[in-house]
């Protein structure tokens, strides 16, 4: 199976292990036509974002986008039960693309901490998560995809219980990418095969920490086998996330993929906004 761009991935800007000039130019090896560096948010605990060096992370990426189309990201987190995330205006500025995921050792706000976090850690440990949790948890992830302009919804299901199919409605309202993440997938194929019946969209990422991972399908490869799907619900087996977010715009360029290629794209369309929690 082959992708034509991943867009989950780290450096050592936050928890992955290496420069974003060397994912890069692994991207560009496997053949890859674009690549979104998506390092993890200011708000995670252990080896998360320092805002000091957001201005020099955004220069790299532009350095490399020398070797081929890179766009800047972060993986951002919920914080609140509001569904406030962790960026702020200049960072929104300044980014290409906006990924969003529940992850568990977060910064959040008090009551973030005492009603979300809390119970979903005490839960997790009994290996039994109540009904009203789930609800709970969807609820606030719903908020955070409705407040803010997010692009891609990493991992579902993936740490804290949610009802997937119920936060598919709100990705399809607001344009929100679904992700097959090919570390893991934590919701079960007739969830895929539902979301998709809500008119949701997919896109397949390798959520790679070392440039080994990077174009990694293998996993969702086995997960699709048993999903009836067509291939253009799953965005990044037919176009990079740049034709699908420009489309329209770029109608008038036809030809094969290799004279697409060589002309000009425009950067994606600009996806920006959020409800500030600072
Ligand atoms: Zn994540
Ligand atoms: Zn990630």
């Amino acid at each position: 199976m082959k992708i034509h761009g991943d867009y989950h991935t780290h450096t050592c800007f936050s928890d992955g292990k290496t420069t974003i000039i060397e994912m890069v130019r692994t991207a560009k090896e496997r053949d890859l036509r674009e690549i979104a560096i998506t390092d993890h948010s200011l708000n995670k605990i252990f080896k998360g974002f320092r805002k000091r060096n957001f201005e020099r992370y955004c220069n790299e990426c532009e350095s490399a986008k020398s070797e081929m189309p890179v766009l800047i990201g972060l993986e951002t987190n919920v914080v609140s039960v509001d569904g406030h995330i962790d960026i702020d205006d200049e960072m929104s500025e300044k980014l290409d693309i906006v990924l969003f995921g529940v992850h568990v050792a977060i910064f959040y706000s008090f009551r973030g901490f005492f009603t979300f976090f809390l119970p979903n850690v005490f839960f997790n440990m009994i290996h039994y998560v109540p009904q009203w949790l789930v609800r709970r948890n969807t609820k606030i992830v719903k908020k955070a995809i409705e407040k803010n302009i997010i692009d891609i919804w990493t991992h579902p299901n993936r740490y804290f219980k949610i009802d997937v199919v119920e936060v598919a409605r709100t990705c399809a309202e607001r344009e929100t990418l679904i992700e097959l993440n090919s570390k893991r997938i934590s919701f079960r194929p007739v969830d895929f095969e539902r979301m998709v019946g809500l008119g949701a969209k997919f896109i397949i990422n390798s959520d790679a920490h070392t440039p080994k991972r990077i174009g990694e399908t293998s996993r969702v490869e086995e997960f699709l086998k048993n999903c009836d799907y067509n291939p253009a619900d799953i965005i990044n087996l037919t176009q990079t996330y740049t034709e699908y977010r420009n489309k329209g715009k770029n109608d008038d360029i036809i030809g094969t993929d290799q004279e697409r290629n060589t002309q000009e794209q425009e950067p994606p369309k600009k996806r920006r906004g959020f409800t500030r929690w600072f």
